[in-house]
């Protein structure tokens, strides 16, 4: 271990991690190291690739997800990585081919084709698919024979999804799952371009924010195609093809998808995000530029402006008792936060501290001009390095995921979870509004009377 307190980020690290961490001083370029393997034994919160595929196309609410590996990473089900659907639920089932001893000697190719046969007779899923994982991986089961198989006999689509655990980090799975969405795009094809229509790419529907944003362009005179993969269907997604743009929000994941579309059906992208105020204005805006439409740009100002009208005197509320709070984000995807980053900003609050799990080059250049300087910004960290700078910064409250929350509990630090547990909206107009509550409330809950800010010789943050 090492100290890196050179440029005054007081960090116990070990030394390999050393350039996974800057300081923003000014407002000229820094470097960070990042979009690479994480460390062995520096306890990575990032997940594997078959986590990082699952994620992505889970929320296709009739199709069969079908995990063929041992029963352990079956664990990774719904419950923990929850996607509305405003339809069928079959994606809330988690299914396994629970592959044992024999089937690693033998070879699991037999159970994997029983498996999906039983459960198509079972359950009648409108597609299939099939997770490959390290285990899949390392005896070489030919999980593509299979799926084809079964397609011929049961004439339904069944798409193996290439996620096996141990060939990258999560970034792959996301690749892993756009190939295999794309598979699905593919078997719709290219068709004339339906005017003043679009799929909204990156959104997983987590606590109902597809619902709002989908309303938003919709009311803004624009068909919705697809909705990938939030409350998706098979026939939705195979429909993709007849969209004039695709707007992709979380680009890390989805954005081997848009380019996929691009370059086989020439479907332009956008990059967009609805976190925040003015991201959310700003993306509406951005798209209803694309069309050049006046009609359209005329009902897009409108929209805003009553969102924003509406939502005004309560967020004024929350600012007044948040503001000159600390912050620290950590994050799977870049995009996210960078939004948040504004996000808290328009609270009038800091971000102290903020990271993210799969970010490359580009994304940390925008999370730098986006950050404040003095701000830390940290890749792919550990709860060990997430601990000693919410300490060192004074945070207030930490936003993260499931694995984070922990790390801020224990310190008796506030705590919002912006990914998949999170049960309120905390995108769009509303859910910003969502957001400074969950901010406030957990800030100065009366909780933390009880639970010391641990290290910092600080009181709790209620009544200070
Ligand atoms: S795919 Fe591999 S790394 Fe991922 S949960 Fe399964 S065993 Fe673990």
């Amino acid at each position: 271990m090492t100290d890196r307190d050179r440029e005054g980020i007081a960090l116990e690290l070990i030394p390999e991690r050393e350039g996974h961490i800057s300081l923003k001083t000014g407002s000229g370029p820094g470097r960070i190291a990042c979009d690479a393997e994480s460390l062995a034994g520096a306890v990575s919160q990032r997940a594997c690739v078959f986590c990082g595929a699952r994620v992505v196309i889970n929320p296709v609410a009739d199709a069969l997800h079908l995990i063929h590996g041992p029963i352990g990473c079956s664990t990774y089900t719904w419950d923990i990585r929850g996607s509305l659907s405003s339809g069928p639920e079959l994606h809330r089932l988690s299914f396994s081919t629970d592959l044992r001893e024999k089937d690693v000697i033998f070879g699991g190719e037999d159970k994997l084709y029983r498996a999906l046969t039983e459960l198509i007779e079972a359950h009648r899923p409108r597609g299939a698919f099939v997770y490959a994982t390290c285990i899949a991986g390392v005896i070489g089961d030919d999980i593509k024979a299979v799926c084809a198989r079964v397609e011929k006999e049961n004439g339904l689509p069944v798409i193996p999804v290439q996620s096996e655990g141990f060939k990258g980090n999560k970034n792959a799975g996301y690749k892993a799952a756009c190939h295999a969405l794309f598979n699905l795009v593919s078997r719709g094809g290219r068709r004339d371009a339906r005017p003043l229509s679009m799929n909204i790419l990156g959104d997983f529907n987590l606590a109902g924010e597809l619902w709002m944003v989908r309303e938003y362009f919709e009311r803004m005179g624009l068909e919705v195609v697809a909705n990938i993969s939030g409350d998706s269907r098979v026939e939705q997604v195979m429909r993709a093809g007849e969209a004039a743009l695709n707007v992709v929000q979380c680009s890390g994941s989805m954005m081997h998808l848009a380019r996929m579309m691009e370059r086989a059906y020439g479907i332009p992208h956008l990059r967009v995000s609805y976190v925040g105020l003015d991201d959310m204005a700003g993306s509406l805006t951005r798209v209803a530029d694309f069309f050049g439409d006046g009609k359209i740009s005329a009902r897009t100002r409108e929209l805003i402006e009553g969102e924003l009208q509406a939502l005004e005197p309560e967020l004024a509320r929350y600012r007044r008792r948040l503001a000159g709070r600390v912050a620290a984000v950590y994050v799977g995807g870049a995009f996210k936060a960078v939004s948040l980053i504004r996000a808290f900003r328009s609270l009038d609050m800091q971000v102290a501290v903020v990271g993210s799990q799969t970010g490359k080059e580009s994304d940390y250049d925008e999370i730098r001009a986006a950050a404040d300087p003095g701000t830390v910004i940290v890749d792919d960290a550990n709860p060990l390095e997430l601990a000693q700078l919410m300490q060192s910064r004074g945070v207030d409250i930490f936003v993260g995921g499931v694995k984070e929350r922990p790390v801020a509990y224990k310190l008796g630090v506030a705590f919002c979870d912006h990914n998949h547990e999170r049960k309120r909206p905390l995108e769009g107009f509303a859910g910003m509004l969502n957001f400074a509550r969950e901010v406030h409330d957990s800030i100065f809950s009366p909780v933390w009377r009880f639970i010391p800010r641990a290290g910092s010789g600080q009181q709790s943050a209620h009544g200070r």
